[in-house]
């Protein structure tokens, strides 16, 4: 009786999960989750593409962690609306988890919800937490053998950010033999290359996801 248990978890997740979307879209809010393994950059990431977004595009975050709030502290002091969520040592973010954040987030005052998931390659993709785009975060230290050991989370992303670029030669990273791996399991999923310390391609990125947003909350009305 174990499986039709677990099925009946994850189906109430993804219920609430489109709960999740609904009011998101109601208040014109287009939420990203951000997925990556620790010390990827995500928040770094977060950082420089809210100083990057146009003014009209006004983020606020999502920060989950197994425990601490250091990252929601960094954002809160950046001026971003921020609602941190303990896991309490679960690996992964959840649909409920989401919800029970929206009564502390200050709709109407941002259009970009970028939710952080806890640092981990593999059970957040099979969380649907009710967000429009999938984005998984991966750095050049990690190696360019990610896609092919993670498959399953570059199969879930919509879009794909390579951050620490500056880092290609020391370790002697293949670009293409990432690309390949990441294009042999989700071909239509665009690849930015980044490096959130010396700034170079975040304003490519940050253009990038404040189109694909506007396209969203164009089909939205
Ligand atoms: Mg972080
Ligand atoms: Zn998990």
């Amino acid at each position: 009786m174990h499986v039709p248990i677990v099925k009946s978890i994850l189906t109430s997740n993804d219920q609430i999960a489109a709960e999740n979307k609904a009011v998101l879209d109601q208040h014109g809010v287009v939420a990203v989750n951000l997925m990556a393994s620790p010390g990827a950059g995500k928040t770094s990431l977060i950082l420089a593409t809210a100083r990057s977004l146009p003014a009209a595009l006004r983020p606020a975050v999502i920060e989950g962690d197994l425990a601490s709030s250091i990252d929601a502290e960094l954002m809160a002091k950046n001026g971003i609306p921020v609602v941190q969520i303990n896991t309490g040592g679960n690996c992964h973010l959840d649909a409920p988890m989401i919800r029970s954040a929206f009564p502390h987030l200050p709709f109407g005052e941002f259009e970009l919800l970028l939710i952080e998931n806890v640092g981990n390659l593999v059970c957040p993709a099979n969380f649907a937490l009710g967000a429009h785009l999938a984005l998984v975060v991966a750095s050049v230290p990690e190696g360019h053998d990610k896609p092919y050991k993670y498959p399953g989370m570059f199969a879930a992303a919509d879009v794909v950010v390579l951050n620490k670029v500056e880092l290609k030669e020391v370790f002697e990273f293949d670009p293409d033999y990432f690309w390949r791996g990441v294009q042999m399991l989700k071909p239509e999923a665009p690849i930015f290359e980044v490096s959130c310390r010396t700034g170079a391609g975040v304003a490519e990125w940050a253009a990038w996801l404040a189109q694909h947003v506007a396209g969203v909350a164009t089909q939205n009305t």
